[in-house]
């Protein structure tokens, strides 16, 4: 027994205590990383719970994949960043600066602590590869439907909510069977990709460009009256239409049909759409090639 106790006697030594400590420490971030799986989030989390640790003025995270900067904090003359990778995987660079340099036990520390963040964030990862699969058109490179209800959903609250405008346009290519008729499928395929890269040059970054359907893309436009949209459209009209595309020994010229709508108080997203739509079927019975 008193072996026992005289055995017992060395974890109250101070450096059991300390390292009991760390590991606490370890625990409570890891714990805390794991109620999220949003950038963000996962950076705000771990730079709160690492504060008393490594005290620090500014943090800067940026995933150059999914093109996301978090940024907080005023940014001091010292720093130290890591960029963050596991397995081949790159994780984004952690960045953190203060007024006074960081000490070498204090890099040391972060350096133990981050690997409480690099398989929280790489969760986060695969979760954000996952939905951008599910969300994208692997031929055109644009959203998809199932994105396009999401997205629709969420814009429309907001623009409630902080009573702003939004528009959509509807784009239809003209005649699009007869170019899969004629020059074939892959053809159309090429025709498809095609268009859609020049609807996305036509378009300012707050844009976003969806396949709805078929041959047939839709627009959204936050915070864009119907002026603002139509000016748009017809960018987008003319910019189709200044564009050749050659396939082979073929030249084709290729056209669509815009449908132009913004948002009502009293719209539901199917009235919201069906107003886009039906301006679009306007523009095809009133010759093609315009903008309703
Ligand atoms: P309109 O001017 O009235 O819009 O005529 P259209 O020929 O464009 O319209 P229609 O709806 O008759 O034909 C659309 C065609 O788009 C038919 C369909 O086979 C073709 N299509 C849909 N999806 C794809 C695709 O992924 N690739 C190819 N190559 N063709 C597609
Ligand atoms: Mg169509
Ligand atoms: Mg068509």
């Amino acid at each position: 027994m008193k072996e026992k106790a005289a055995e017992l006697a060395v974890v109250s030594n101070k450096s059991f205590q300390a390292s009991t400590a760390v590991n606490l420490h370890h625990y409570d971030i890891s714990s805390a990383l794991q109620t999220s799986l949003e950038f963000n989030e996962l950076i705000s989390i771990f730079c709160n719970k690492i504060q008393s640790t490594i005290p620090h003025n500014s943090a800067e995270y940026v995933n150059d994949e999914f093109n996301l900067t978090y940024a907080r904090g005023i940014i001091g003359r010292h720093s130290c960043s890591y960029a963050l990778k596991v397995e081949d995987q790159q994780l984004g660079e952690l960045k953190l600066t203060r007024s006074q340099r960081f000490t070498k036990d204090e890099l040391r520390m972060l350096e133990s602590l981050l690997c409480c963040l690099i398989y929280p964030l790489r969760n986060a990862t695969l979760l954000h590869q996952a939905l951008q699969m599910a969300y994208s058109d692997p031929l055109t490179k644009t959203y998809n439907r199932a994105a396009f209800n999401d997205t629709l959903m969420r814009e429309m609250k907001r623009a409630n909510r902080c009573q702003q405008n939004l528009s959509l346009i509807f784009v239809d290519i003209d005649h699009f069977k007869f170019i899969n008729d004629v020059h074939g499928h892959d053809c159309g395929d090429l025709a498809l990709a095609s268009v859609a890269n020049w609807i996305k040059d036509s378009l300012r970054a707050t844009d976003i460009v969806f396949r709805y359907g078929g041959e047939e893309f839709v627009i959204v436009l936050t915070d864009t009256d119907l002026d603002g949209a139509r000016t748009i459209a017809e960018r987008v009209r003319h910019g189709i239409e200044s564009h050749t595309l050659a396939y082979g020994m073929d030249v084709l010229n290729i056209t669509a049909s815009l449908g132009v709508s913004c948002l009502n108080e009293q719209d539901d997203m199917e009235k919201f759409v069906k107003r886009a739509d039906t301006a679009m079927y306007q523009a095809k019975q009133s010759g093609r090639n315009r903008v309703c």
